[in-house]
C-alpha cells in the first residue's frame, strides 16, 4: 500500500482508495489506464517478435533476415525491460 497524489487536488491518498476522499476524483481511472498501456506494450512486443521470427525464417535474403533479428530483439526489449516510472 502506498500513497499517491490526487491529480486534481494534490492530496496524498492511498493507492487502494477508489476515489479521492478530498475531492472525490475516481482513482480507478488511473489504474485502468496503466493496465491498458501495459497490455498495449505486451501486444507490441509479441507482434514484433512474431514479425521478426517470420522475417528471419522466411526472408529471401540476409538483410531482411537481419531485420527480422532486430525486430525480434526489439520485441524482447519491449516485453522485458520495465517501463520507467
Ligand atoms: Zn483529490
Amino acid at each position: 500500500m502506498a500513497l499517491v497524489k490526487c491529480a486534481d487536488c494534490q492530496a496524498e491518498i492511498s493507492d487502494q482508495a477508489p476515489t479521492c476522499p478530498k475531492c472525490g476524483r475516481p482513482m480507478a481511472a488511473q489504474a485502468a489506464t496503466a493496465k491498458k498501456s501495459s497490455n498495449q506494450r505486451l501486444a507490441t512486443g509479441v507482434v514484433l517478435i512474431a514479425v521478426g521470427a517470420l522475417a528471419y525464417f522466411f526472408a529471401p535474403d540476409i538483410y531482411l533476415s537481419m531485420g527480422g533479428v532486430i525486430a525480434g530483439v526489439a520485441g524482447l526489449v519491449v516485453l522485458f525491460v520495465p517501463a520507467k516510472k
